[in-house]
């Protein structure tokens, strides 16, 4: 198996996992939780979003939470959707502005209220303000491998809206399957076609396990040549509505994989699933996330020698 020696996680449950809950979670929580993240070795982080308060109120704390967050060893990342989100995020000190626009147009009119055409001319002016304060841009293209409003999404919607960002020096893009949608062969074609046609550019695959082909999706990925990955901590993410509806990629699921696989994530997989469990502490419901529930590969905490991870796991489930 050709796997590459390490890759990059980037974390997104404080923005993805915390906006798709139902209430606000209070910003001290929401810190703890980052905290227990940066010790377990996470260095990117999706910290909020800058959006409307209005429209996402579980992130109204963003500027709060991105002015206390760790400075040091840590790239903070906010989400944007257009100018004024941009100028709000860059004033409130971020690392890396992700710049979000749909490859199909029903879906960018119901996430960000706009056509794709105007989220483009956006990047016009959002690059330049991000250049000015040394902020790095990263292009995030939503149901890039099929959207519930429109079904299959053409491979060239896509590849142009790379194209947007790659051509204004974007130097990553990450392809969102933003409601489980995609399968290995969708994945393994659209990164081989993408890491040959655009050089230098990183691409990150954010996944989400609606269909349960999200783990096999990275491993697919990994293998067609993709460094980068977006996990969230247990697994969270998903419908507001739907509380155990299946979120993203379980950051703890994916470190335990790829390093038994012999490839470095620089994640501390113990540190990860205690993260793991804290957070569903928080949140009040049983996350998705697996390796959290039935511990690491240790033979004596298999054999139920060793104490459970989660507090839901009991010997002989
Ligand atoms: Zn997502």
């Amino acid at each position: 198996m050709h796997t590459p020696d390490k890759i990059d996680i980037r974390e997104v449950s404080p923005r993805d996992g915390f906006q798709s809950l139902a209430g606000f979670i209070p910003t001290d929580h929401k810190l703890h939780i980052i905290d227990l993240l940066v010790r377990a070795g996470v260095k990117e982080i999706e910290a909020t979003s800058f959006v409307s308060p209005k429209a996402v109120p579980q992130l109204k704390d963003a500027a709060e939470l991105m002015s206390r967050l760790p400075r040091q060893d840590i790239v903070r990342a906010a989400l944007v959707a257009n100018l004024r989100g941009a100028q709000d995020a860059v004033a409130a000190g971020v690392d890396q502005l992700v710049m979000v626009i749909s490859a199909s147009e029903a879906h960018n009119r119901a996430n960000v209220r706009c056509s794709i055409a105007q989220s483009v001319k956006n990047l016009d002016a959002i690059f330049p303000v991000a250049r000015e304060n040394g902020v790095v841009v990263n292009g995030a293209i939503a149901v890039a491998f099929g959207c519930p409003y429109q079904g299959d999404v053409p491979e060239g919607d896509v590849s142009s809206l790379v194209q947007e960002f790659y051509e204004r020096g974007a130097s990553s893009v990450i392809l969102a399957d933003t409601t489980g949608m995609a399968s290995p062969r969708r994945i393994d074609g659209m990164v081989r076609t993408f890491i040959h046609g655009f050089p230098g550019c990183r691409f990150t695959l954010h996944l989400h396990n609606n269909r349960g082909t999200a783990m096999a999706n990275l491993l697919a990925g990994l293998l067609a040549g993709a460094r980068s990955f977006d996990t969230a901590l247990g697994g969270i993410g998903g419908c507001p509505n739907v509380p155990l509806a299946a979120g993203n990629l379980a950051t703890e699921d994916v470190v335990f994989m790829l390093e038994d696989m012999g490839v470095e994530t620089g994640i501390d997989l113990e540190k990860i699933i205690q993260a793991a469990v804290e957070l569903e502490k928080v949140v009040g419901f049983t996350l998705p996330g697996q390796v959290m529930k039935s511990g690491p590969r240790l033979a004596r905490v298999m054999a139920g020698l060793e104490p459970c991870y989660s507090s839901r796991r009991r010997a002989g489930r």
